[in-house]
């Protein structure tokens, strides 16, 4: 049997904390946090609320440490989800099988 088909063990890429505007009804528009809350007062237009959102959404990147980033692995750069985050996409996916390619440190023997 296949190791990885029905063991319901894959990857889980954690969803990046995301920050979203939504209208609220006649009083304008207002910027949704990722723990599912206001941040900060309602805006009366979609351009200053949008604007709001890509300042506290940069704040939030910069804070976690997402970019562009080397690969442990390949050395190649891409973009990292953050400071947990070292290897490019097809490198994660490689140690699926059951090669390890993930840098480790040997257990010393005694
Ligand atoms: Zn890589």
């Amino acid at each position: 049997m296949s190791k990885a088909a029905g063991s319901g063990v894959g990857l889980y890429i954690k969803p990046c904390p995301a920050y979203a505007v939504r209208r609220y009804g006649a009083e304008g528009w207002g910027v949704i946090g990722p723990d599912g809350r206001r941040a900060g007062p309602v805006a009366p237009d979609h351009a200053t609320a949008e604007a709001r959102r890509a300042a506290l959404q940069a704040e939030a990147d910069a804070r976690a440490k997402r970019g562009a980033r080397a690969c442990l692995c390949c050395g190649a750069t891409f973009v990292s989800d953050g400071i947990h985050n070292r290897l490019c996409t097809p490198c994660r996916g490689r140690d699926a099988g059951d090669e390890a390619q993930r840098p480790y440190i040997e257990r010393r023997a005694g």
